[in-house]
C-alpha cells in the first residue's frame, strides 16, 4: 500500500510532539486565555486544538477544530460560547489514534458525565498499554467513541467506585503505563498530573488570583501568568477557588526520566525546563559538539530554526564564524497541506533557501537537531553544494535516532530511521557530505546540565530514541512483535 503523505509535507523528516495541553482556573473568559496558550504551544500539534470551559448556568461548553488555534479560537462568534471562570485546552499532533488523518471524534479534550457531574480531559504523551486496556473495557461493555488511547482515562474513571473525580482519576491513571502530562477539569477544579517517570513536562503559573497549567512556561508568558514551579513526576495537583493548589502522589515512587528531546527540539526555546533555559542548553550542545568533533572550515551555519542555538555554541567554541546560510520561508503553512506532485517534488526548497552570497566558496558546517530519515539532511547538501560551497559537514545535536519513540512523539519505524540501519560513516557516505558528526550521549546530558554525563544502569533522562533504553516497557507494541534491544 503507497504510504500516506505526511500531514505537512515538508516537514516529513523531523520527529513531531504529539501534543500541548493548557488550563486556567479563576479568571474572567478563562478559554480566551487558554486560546492564547495553546497559540503559544502550536508548535506541539498543530493538526487540531480544543477548548472546554465551564459555567454555572449553561454548564460544560467545548469547542473542537481542525487548524491551527490562529484560525479559529479567535473567532469572537465561538469565543462567546465558551464562558466561565474554568477551562481547558489541547493541541493535537496525532500519534496514537487515526494517525497523520485526525477525525474530529479524536480531538481533544474528552468529556464524560458521570454521577458526581462531568469532567474533562486533555492528555499529551501516549499510554503503551492502551490496546490492552481498551480490549478489556470494550468487553465489560465501554463504548469508545474516538480511537485515542487517551480516552482510556475516561472510562477507566467510569468504573472506579471512588466518590471525586480527582480520586477516580488517581484509580484510572494507576491502571496506566506509559507517558502522561494530563490537564482536567470538574465544574469546580482544575486537576494536573505527570506520569511517574514527568516524561512529558507540565507547569503551574499563577494569573492573578487564579492559576494555569501548562506544557511549557513560554504559554505562561503569553498570558502575562508567572512560573510557580515544575509539577513533579508522579504528583497530582488539584486546584479549586477555596483550596488554592492541593498536591497528591498518587503513584510509587520511581525516579524521573524526563523526555531528553524536549531540550533538543520539541520545546520551545524560551521555554525553562528544569530549572534550565532551553536556549542555553541547545547552545551548550553546540559547545560540546564542537569540542567532540572539531572541523576546519569557514563558516557554521544552523539548518533553521530549531539547529539556531547549537550553531551559536558551535561557532562561539570553535572560533568559525557563524553565519545564516540557509533562510527559512516563515510563511509555507498549510496553504500546501494538499500540495501537487510538482510541488511536492520541490520539498524543502519552498521552506528553505541558501544564501548564495554568503556560502560560495566557503568550506560550511552545517548544524541541525537531529537526522530522521535523513531525506531533508540530503536535500539541503544538494542545495548548499549548488550553491557552490567548497566542503559540507553536518554537525547534529543529538545522538543517531536509531529508536522509535512510544511515549508521544510520531516516529517512523525503527527500519525507516537512517541511523538504526547504518554506522555513522555509513550515513556519511549515504548522505555524500565530506564529515558526518553527532553529539554523544554523554555530550548531550552535559549540555542539559549533567555533568558527569549520563549515569551508567541509572540514567538521569529518557533516551530511549538514542539508546534503545525504554523506561517503560511498550507493552502493545511489544505483543505486535517490536524487539526491545535486549531482545535483538
Ligand atoms: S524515546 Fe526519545 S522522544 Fe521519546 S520520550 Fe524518550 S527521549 Fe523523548
Amino acid at each position: 500500500m503507497a504510504e500516506m503523505p505526511p500531514a505537512h509535507p515538508f516537514d516529513d523528516d523531523k520527529l513531531k510532539e504529539e501534543c500541548g495541553v493548557y488550563g486556567v482556573i479563576g479568571v474572567a473568559d478563562a478559554a480566551n486565555f487558554v486560546a492564547l496558550g495553546l497559540h503559544a504551544l502550536q508548535h506541539r500539534g498543530q493538526e487540531a486544538g480544543g477548548i472546554v470551559s465551564y459555567e454555572s448556568e449553561t454548564g460544560f461548553n467545548s469547542a473542537r477544530r481542525f487548524g491551527y488555534v490562529r484560525d479559529n479560537f479567535t473567532k469572537a462568534s465561538l469565543m462567546e460560547t465558551l464562558p466561565g471562570h474554568l477551562a481547558i485546552g489541547h493541541v493535537r499532533y496525532s500519534t496514537a489514534g487515526s494517525k497523520g488523518q485526525t477525525a474530529i471524534r479524536d480531538v481533544q479534550p474528552f468529556f464524560g458525565e458521570f454521577s458526581m457531574g462531568g469532567a474533562a480531559l486533555a492528555h499529551n504523551g501516549n499510554i503503551v498499554n492502551a490496546e490492552a486496556l481498551r480490549r478489556e473495557l470494550i468487553d465489560h461493555g465501554s463504548i469508545f467513541q474516538s480511537s485515542s488511547d487517551s480516552e482510556c482515562i475516561i472510562h477507566l474513571m467510569a468504573r472506579s467506585f471512588q466518590k471525586t473525580i480527582p480520586e477516580r482519576m488517581k484509580d484510572a491513571l494507576r491502571r496506566v503505563e506509559g507517558a502522561f502530562s494530563i490537564v482536567a477539569m470538574t465544574r469546580t477544579k482544575l486537576i494536573g498530573v505527570r506520569d511517574p517517570l514527568g516524561v512529558r513536562p507540565l507547569v503551574l503559573g499563577r494569573i492573578g488570583d487564579g492559576w494555569a497549567l501548562s506544557s511549557e512556561t513560554c504559554a505562561l508568558d503569553i498570558i502575562g501568568a508567572t512560573f510557580v514551579r515544575e509539577i513533579e513526576p508522579g504528583e497530582m495537583v488539584v486546584i479549586s477557588a477555596g483550596n488554592g493548589v492541593e498536591s497528591f502522589r498518587p503513584f510509587q515512587h520511581a525516579s524521573s526520566r524526563f523526555c531528553i528531546f524536549e531540550h533538543v527540539y520539541f520545546s520551545r526555546p524560551d521555554s525553562i525546563l528544569g530549572g534550565r533555559s532551553v536556549y542555553e542548553t541547545r547552545r551548550q550542545i553546540g559547545v560540546e559538539l564542537a569540542r567532540e568533533a572539531p572541523v576546519e572550515a569557514d563558516l557554521v551555519c544552523p539548518v533553521p530554526d530549531s539547529g539556531t542555538p547549537a550553531a551559536i555554541g558551535f561557532s562561539h567554541e570553535s572560533g568559525i564564524p557563524y553565519g545564516m546560510g540557509i533562510i527559512r520561508n516563515q510563511y509555507v503553512g498549510r496553504t500546501f497541506i494538499e500540495p501537487t506532485e510538482q510541488i511536492r517534488n520541490m520539498g524543502v526548497r519552498l521552506k528553505l533557501n541558501v544564501n548564495r552570497a554568503l556560502i560560495a566558496g566557503k568550506r560550511v558546517v552545517l548544524v541541525d537537531d537531529s537526522v530522521v530519515r535523513g531525506t531533508t539532511s540530503q536535500k539541503i547538501k544538494e542545495m548548499i553544494l549548488d550553491a557552490g560551497a567548497a566542503e559540507v559537514h553536518f554537525r547534529i545535536a543529538s545522538p543517531p535516532t536509531a529508536w522509535p519513540c512510544f511515549y508521544g512523539v510520531d516516529t517512523p519505524e525503527k527500519e525507516k530511521l537512517l541511523a538504526s540501519r547504518m554506522s555513522e560513516e555509513e550515513m556519511r557516505d549515504h548522505l555524500g557530505v565530506d564529515s558526518l558528526r553527532f553529539v554523544s550521549l554523554d555530550g548531550l546530558y552535559r549540555a542539559a546540565g549533567e555533568a558527569g554525563g549520563r549515569t551508567p544502569g541509572c540514567p538521569q533522562y529518557c533516551d530511549a530514541c538514542f539508546s534503545g533504553d525504554y523506561p517503560v516497557a511498550p507493552a502493545d507494541m511489544i505483543e505486535k512483535g517490536f524487539k526491545l534491544k535486549a531482545a535483538e
